[in-house]
């Protein structure tokens, strides 16, 4: 065994990926720092409505996650954190991590009186700016820690005040500042994940220029019984249930001008969505329009359950063209199959956006080699390993086999316990 086995271990995000490594690697005997830039762990799964295939609500997995985290002494988990600066240090590396001013303290009971003080309100991160809430708040239902967070730049200082004053624990603190540690780590686990590909760049899609256009992201948020509209799939432009609903995929992806590689998960996600709406409404028409469905290995069984589903019809077709039409919406289809144009009438479309890896233009460089796209690669030479989407697209039951995998390898990396 190896002198270096006492190195701890940094693993960068906390997404689902980023705490089953830390996990792993704690369990193995490793002790672990996991540094993640938001204020509550678990990243994007905590955004989605239910988990393809099972249709189990995410927080079921993050559930035990936070118990096995809570019970676990070598994991110290650090959030509203980020590396700001790292150094290569014989087989290791010593890093900087700041953090964000803490508005709110450990002391914090999320009592809920400092939002009854607070007036102001800003776009709700969680629900991706689909509605507001309080500039100071809990930052989810999930959230772990349970510590409210304060958006202390969109309140001015009388009103910051009287939310201090309103916390019965003292628990606000509105002149917090930054602090900053220094620490010395035997291998790094990066596990920054990925963002939804901005709809915005698919302006021919209607993206960003159509009200009832919508991101597969945001379908996860609109069927949330958490989300903007109390868990009802409702048209943005009228605020009426859809009577058809469109799925198109390959929204920007498998595309030179957009993203070159397919996300995987797509396919699967809208077939998800598409459960979402028939349980909802369920007369409602949905059409998925697809160029390749990719449904792998026992996922297959999900895809002939949905297409079997009365009123959902998949159409091999790719969307070239979506514009407004009176109260509607009009896709110009090339129909693959039938070899011809066709348009067809929705009432609200998803765009089914594939994932960028975080890493792509983030302050990690150091760490990180990139491949074309900017998905991280494994260096074990410089005792750096990948874990989930940063590595590439992938659904949950993936990223957590790659995660473990990749704590494996950091602790042999660090020298660690076998
Ligand atoms: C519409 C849609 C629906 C989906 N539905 C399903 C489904 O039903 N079932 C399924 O299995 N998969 C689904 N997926 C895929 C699933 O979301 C991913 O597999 C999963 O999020 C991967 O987890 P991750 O930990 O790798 O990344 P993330 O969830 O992105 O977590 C990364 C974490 O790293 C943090 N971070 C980023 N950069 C830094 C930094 N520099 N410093 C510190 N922290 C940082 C982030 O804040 C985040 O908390 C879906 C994807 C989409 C797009």
């Amino acid at each position: 065994m190896s002198e270096n086995k006492t190195s701890p271990l940094l693993v960068i995000g906390a997404g689902i990926a980023g705490v089953t490594a830390a996990l792993e690697a704690a369990e193995m005997g490793s002790e672990v720092v996991l540094v993640e830039e938001s204020p509550s762990i678990g990243g994007r799964v905590l955004r989605i409505n239910n988990y393809f295939p099972k249709l189990c609500p995410p927080s079921c997995g993050m559930e035990i996650n936070t118990r096995r985290l809570e019970r676990n002494p070598r994991i110290r988990v650090l959030t509203s954190s980020k590396i700001t600066a790292a150094e290569k240090i014989g087989a290791g590396w010593k890093v900087t991590i700041t953090t964000a001013p803490a508005y709110v303290t450990a002391a914090c009971t999320a009592c809920g009186d400092c939002e009854a003080a607070c007036e102001t309100t800003v776009p709700d991160p969680h629900n991706l700016g689909l509605c507001t809430v309080k500039a100071i708040r809990l930052p989810h239902l999930n959230a772990w820690p349970k510590r409210y967070v304060f958006d202390r730049e969109a309140v001015g200082d009388a009103e910051a005040k009287r939310i201090a004053e309103a916390c019965p624990v003292n628990a606000v603190d509105p002149s917090a500042v930054a602090t900053s540690v220094t620490i010395e780590v035997g291998a790094v686990v990066v596990a920054t994940g990925w963002r939804p590909y901005p709809i915005e760049n698919l302006e021919e899609l209607g993206g960003g220029r159509i009200d009832d256009v919508i991101a597969n992201v945001h379908m996860e948020r609109l069927a949330s019984a958490n989300g903007p509209t109390g868990g009802k799939i409702l048209c943005p432009s009228s605020g009426q249930p859809p009577k058809r609903v469109a799925f198109v995929q390959c929204a920007g992806s498998r595309d030179v001008n957009h993203l070159n590689y397919c996300s995987g998960i797509c396919c699967l996600a809208s077939l998800k969505q598409a459960t979402y709406v028939k349980e909802q409404l369920p007369e409602a028409e949905v059409t998925m329009y697809y160029i390749d469905r990719r449904t792998p290995g026992r996922n297959e069984d999900f895809l002939l359950k949905v297409a079997a589903l009365d009123g959902v019809k998949l159409v091999k077709g790719k969307v070239g063209r979506i514009e407004r039409n009176g109260g509607s919406v009009k896709l110009h289809v090339e129909d693959v199959e039938n070899v011809r144009l066709i348009e067809a009438e929705a009432d609200l479309v998803v765009l089914a956006t594939g994932m960028v890896p975080n890493a792509v233009d983030d302050d990690l460089a150091i760490f990180t080699r990139k491949d074309d796209e900017g998905f991280v690669l494994d260096d074990l030479s410089s005792a750096v390993t990948v874990a989930g989407v940063a590595r590439r697209p992938e659904d949950v039951a993936a990223s957590v086999r790659d995660a473990t995998g990749a704590a494996a390898r950091a602790v042999i990396a660090a020298g660690g316990r076998s």
